[in-house]
């Protein structure tokens, strides 16, 4: 599904260039719960935006689904964004004005779902979430963990082929971070693609693949 191959990345900042990633080789299969730990600053959030297609590497090859990403026009590549990958990152990005239904749905209107469709598949992943009995409290009426559980109904709301986590237990203490990862790892039992970006050894532990990436290079990989 996903296959990136020697792929850098260099930050040109002015005069300065920083090289983040220096040559990162990498593949996802379908099903994969893969894990990618290192030490702040080490490259996880800019190769996490690389395998979203939010950023392009600077040289590398990038196959998703076997076609080339650097090939794709800026709307396809939204376009490929939109449907194949659902983000979670750390602070939970809802919108504070929208209830949880409210958050969780709005995919689907930009994609211009009908609202009785809609109604039907925000309940479902809310319910998925455990969350249904929550969906018209604001973010402000949640708890931290209750949120990012919110953020990841509204990442699979559109039935990504992958879920992509950067660091979405980062901001939640012990027991919320139990409940979301408990959620990520039943879905990958039911057959979604994850990637999980964190800086935390127990996380990481919880995939199935771990991949350690330091100073922009991969130093270690296991399948746990
Ligand atoms: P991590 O997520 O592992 O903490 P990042 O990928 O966020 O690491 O950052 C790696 C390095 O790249 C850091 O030194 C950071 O300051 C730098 N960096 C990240 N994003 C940018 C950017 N958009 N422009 C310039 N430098 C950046
Ligand atoms: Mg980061």
């Amino acid at each position: 599904m996903i296959d990136i191959s020697n792929v850098t990345k260099t930050y040109i900042m002015g005069e300065m260039e920083l090289q983040v990633l220096k040559g990162i080789s990498l593949k996802v299969e379908e099903g994969d719960f893969t894990s990618i730990i290192g030490p702040s600053g080490s490259g996880k959030s800019t190769l996490m935006n690389i395998l979203g297609c939010l950023d392009l590497p600077t040289t590398g090859q990038y196959h998703l689904d076997g076609k080339e990403i650097s090939t794709y026009s800026e709307d396809a590549l939204a376009m490929i964004r939109n449907e194949k990958i659902g983000f979670v990152f750390q602070k939970f990005n809802l919108l504070p004005k929208l209830n949880a239904y409210e958050n969780v749905e709005l995919p689907l209107v930009y994609r211009g779902v009908k609202q009785k469709e809609r109604k039907g598949r925000v309940e479902e992943v809310l319910e998925s979430v455990g969350l249904f009995g929550r969906m018209d409290h604001r973010p402000s009426e949640l708890s931290g963990g209750q949120q990012q559980r919110v953020a990841i109904a509204r990442a699979l709301v559109g039935n990504p082929a992958v879920l992509l986590g950067d660091e979405p237990t980062g901001n939640l203490d012990s027991k919320s971070s139990e409940e979301v990862m408990s959620i990520i790892e039943k879905l990958n039992v039911d057959g979604k693609t994850i990637i999980l970006i964190t800086h935390d050894n127990e996380v990481a532990e919880r995939a199935k693949k771990q991949i350690t990436i330091r100073d922009g290079l991969i130093m270690d990989r296991k399948v746990i």
